[in-house]
């Protein structure tokens, strides 16, 4: 069993719980450039901020752009351009690289340490090529809820295919139990193999999953803390074992925050076209009410009043 009861103060010495911060922790910001922000990611921004100031982290800004077929060069210009006028300036990816590109990362450019990871675990025989389309999955499985992944039974895992039967792959994750403690929420225990089984780490067409791109970016880029929404609580079991698969001796902390939802309970999204940031600023929205309206949303503040994003910080 995979224990990762890692509080801040024993992660990488800075201290969470207790009141003075010791800083050198690193934590990102990792929107997908797949639309424009909204106020959930608003939300993120200031978890992201606010605690890295509090507890003396630093911001890595990432653009999760591995879904090739979703995201859009504009949407990262825009992106870029509305963290600039909120005043969340990451640490790695200065205000006056900002524009110039190459110091952000960005997924797209990464396939090199994708292949790179995913040869290590096919050394390890971690990896097997997996020929099953979601219909076949279903079939094996039954059908599932509206929204939910099926888990992979693990067809293919000793099928033995070769390796030019199909560009996809899943890594084999064993039924063991992963216990971690959330900075927010206390203590998980999430048993992948059970939840979703072998997670597919390339498709059929070559492109690099969420799971697999995230996992080796944050241990790439060296990422100790992920600060996200509760939308991804059930993903970190997995990514604590792909972690471990990709020999990352101790994998990141999480903090999983709150969401903000519709009236109907539905969590905002690009997707089902929840007002962006930038249209809110088009209607004469300053950055300052737009953040001090999604901390309260939030919870974090009692009222809506106007909050910079260089006082964020004090929220927390
Ligand atoms: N790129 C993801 C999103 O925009 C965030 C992933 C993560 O924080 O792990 O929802």
């Amino acid at each position: 069993m995979h224990d990762e009861h890692v509080t801040l103060q024993q992660h990488s010495g800075a201290l969470f719980g207790d009141r003075f911060p010791v800083s050198g922790w690193r934590t990102r910001f990792a929107p997908a450039p797949t639309g424009y922000l909204h106020l959930g990611h608003l939300v993120n921004a200031i978890h992201v901020w606010g605690l890295a100031e509090r507890y003396g982290g630093f911001v890595v800004l990432r653009v999760e752009d591995h879904d090739l077929t979703r995201c859009r060069p504009e949407y990262e210009a825009a992106l870029l351009e509305d963290l600039e006028w909120l005043g969340f300036v990451p640490h790695e990816a200065s205000v006056s690289s900002f524009r110039a590109g190459p110091t952000v990362y960005r997924q797209s450019d990464n396939g090199h340490a994708y292949r790179e990871a995913i040869t290590a675990l096919e050394k390890q025989r971690l990896v097997y090529p997996c020929t099953c389309s979601r219909r076949d999955i279903l079939r094996a499985v039954g059908p599932v809820a509206e929204g939910e992944e099926p888990r992979y039974p693990g067809t293919c895992r000793t099928l033995g295919h070769p390796s030019t039967d199909t560009r996809a792959r899943r890594v084999i994750l064993e039924p063991e139990r992963v216990s971690f403690q959330d900075l927010r929420l206390g203590p998980q225990e999430q048993t992948p193999a059970n939840d979703c089984g072998d997670v597919l780490v390339c498709d059929r067409f070559g492109h690099w999953t969420y799971q697999f791109a995230v996992t080796v970016d944050d241990r790439d880029q060296r990422i100790d803390v992920v600060i996200r929404g509760e939308d991804l609580l059930s993903s970190t079991g997995r990514q604590i074992l792909i972690a471990h698969a990709l020999g990352r001796a101790r994998a990141p902390a999480y903090f999983h925050h709150t969401l903000l939802r519709t009236p109907e309970g539905r969590k905002l999204s690009k997707a089902a076209g929840d007002t962006s940031l930038r249209e809110l600023r088009a209607a004469g929205a300053s950055a300052a009410q737009l953040i001090g309206n999604a901390a309260f949303r939030a919870g974090l503040q009692p009222t809506p009043a106007p909050i910079s994003a260089a006082d964020v910080v004090r929220l927390f």
